[in-house]
C-alpha cells in the first residue's frame, strides 16, 4: 500500500512540478557500483515493486551493474536481490543524499531530490530527478565558482536555465535530459559553499533569454574577451542575429586580460606552409610571415587572401584566444594576446566587474546580448522590461 501511495506521489510530483529534470550523473566515467548514504533527511528505497524502507543516518545502500537491465541491490552488506530499476525518493522536500562511486572509486558528491538507477549496456545509469532550481544552483556553482557578486550569479542562472530548456532531452536515448559534464553543463554537486546562489536562482525563477523571434538563445560565454567580443562568424562561420562584436571596457584590467606566448619560428612557419600552402618562397611573404598586428579582432591571420583562420592557429598552438599580435625575435615568434576563450557572448570577467560596479543582472545580460528579451518561460512574452541607462 505504501508503495502504491509512493508511486502515486511520484507521478503527481512529475505532473505538477513541470520543471523537474532528469540529469545523468558521473557521465565522465562508466560507473559499475555506487553507494548512496544518508546526508540530511531520510530517503525511501523502491526496487521494482518492492519497498525496502528508508535509508537512515549511518545507513547506506549499494547498487551494482550485473548486466543490461539488471542491477544488484545491497543494504549495508546484505544482498536484497536483482532488480531492473531502483528508485531512491526523498521523504521530505529539499533533502540530499551522498553518492559515492565504488567502481571506479571516485570522489563523493551530494545532490538534492530523487534518484533512479538502472543498468545500461556497459554500466549504471544514475539519474538525479531534480527540481530545475536545485539543478541550476549546482550548475552555477560548478561553472561559476564561489564568492561572486549576487547579480553575477543571477546572470549565470539566467544563462544556465536558458541552456537547460533549449537542450532538454539532448540525452533522451540514454534515459535522461542532460548530462553532468561540460558537454551539457557542469553539475558536479548541489550548492555547497555559496548559499547566495540559491537566492540568485530563485530571484530569476523561470526567466529565460529569447531572441527577437521568440526562440531560446544560445547563451555563449567565455572567461575574458580581451576588451572586444568576437563575431560568432569568426568562430563558427555562422551569423547570430543577437550577437555581434563590440568593445567591452569592463574586462580590460582583469587578471586574464592579457597573455604572452613564444613559439619557435620553425614550428610557426611549418604550420602555415604545410596546412595552408603559405608562399614562403616569395621574399615579401617570407618577410611578413611572423609579423601580425591585430588592434581589433579579425577572422584571418595576415590577410584573408591567405585563408588562414585565426581560430585554427588558436586550436593548433593551444592559445588562450585568437586576439593576438605577433613579431619575430631571434628564433622565436612572440605572441602578445588579449582575453581567454572564444570571445563570443558574455565575458565572465567583464560581467563580474559590472556586478561589482552595481549593474543589475538585466543590464549585464543586455549588455552582452543586446538583441534579446527576458521572458518568463511559462508565461511566454510577459516580458519584464527594465529600462537601462549606460
Ligand atoms: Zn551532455
Ligand atoms: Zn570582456
Amino acid at each position: 500500500m505504501r508503495l502504491f501511495f509512493a508511486i502515486i506521489l511520484f507521478i503527481t510530483a512529475f505532473a505538477t512540478r513541470a520543471q523537474q529534470l532528469r540529469i545523468g550523473l558521473f557521465r565522465d566515467n562508466n560507473v559499475q557500483r555506487v553507494s548512496l548514504s544518508y546526508n540530511d533527511g531520510s530517503y525511501s528505497i523502491f526496487a521494482d515493486t518492492t519497498d525496502f524502507g528508508a535509508i537512515l543516518p549511518n545507513e547506506f545502500i549499494e547498487i551494482s551493474w550485473l548486466k543490461k537491465g539488471n542491477v544488484i541491490l545491497r543494504k549495508g552488506t546484505v544482498e536484497l536481490g536483482t532488480f531492473t530499476r531502483i528508485l531512491i525518493l526523498q521523504n521530505q522536500t529539499n533533502t540530499s543524499i551522498v553518492l559515492t562511486p565504488k567502481s571506479p572509486s571516485l570522489k563523493q558528491r551530494k545532490y538534492k531530490d530523487d534518484f533512479e538507477v538502472t543498468a545500461a549496456t556497459k554500466g549504471l545509469t544514475i539519474v538525479n530527478i531534480c527540481d530545475m532550481d536545485n539543478y541550476l544552483a549546482g550548475v552555477v556553482e560548478s561553472e561559476g565558482g564561489s564568492n561572486r557578486n549576487k547579480e553575477y550569479y543571477k546572470v549565470q542562472a539566467l544563462m544556465s536555465r536558458t541552456y537547460a530548456l533549449k537542450y532538454l532531452g539532448k540525452h533522451k536515448k540514454e534515459g535522461f535530459d542532460l548530462c553532468d559534464r561540460v558537454h551539457c553543463q557542469a553539475y558536479h554537486n548541489m550548492v555547497r559553499y555559496s548559499p547566495e546562489i540559491d537566492t540568485a536562482v530563485q530571484a530569476t525563477h523561470n526567466l529565460v533569454m529569447h531572441d527577437l523571434n521568440g526562440n531560446l538563445i544560445d547563451a555563449y560565454f567565455h572567461a575574458n574577451c580581451g576588451g572586444q567580443t568576437c563575431e560568432p562568424q569568426y568562430i563558427w562561420n555562422e551569423e547570430i542575429d543577437y550577437l555581434s562584436t563590440f568593445k567591452d571596457t569592463f574586462c580590460i584590467y582583469t587578471k586574464q586580460a592579457t597573455w604572452e606566448k613564444r613559439i619557435s619560428q620553425k614550428n610557426w612557419i611549418d604550420f602555415l606552409v604545410n596546412k595552408y600552402s603559405y608562399p614562403i618562397n616569395d621574399s615579401i611573404c617570407a618577410a611578413m610571415a611572423c609579423t601580425f598586428d591585430q588592434p581589433e579582432r579579425l577572422a584571418f591571420y595576415l590577410h584573408p587572401m591567405f585563408g588562414i583562420p585565426l581560430r585554427d592557429i588558436r586550436d593548433h598552438f593551444d592559445l588562450k584566444s585568437t586576439f593576438f599580435s605577433c613579431y619575430p625575435e631571434g628564433e622565436q615568434v612572440v605572441l602578445k594576446g588579449r582575453g581567454f576563450g572564444h570571445g563570443v557572448g558574455l565575458c565572465q570577467e567583464g560581467a563580474m566587474k559590472m556586478a561589482k560596479l552595481g549593474y543589475s543582472f538585466d543590464q549585464i545580460a543586455r549588455y552582452y546580448f543586446p538583441n534579446i528579451e527576458l521572458v518568463d518561460y511559462f508565461q511566454d512574452k510577459c516580458e519584464r522590461q527594465i529600462p537601462i541607462n549606460f
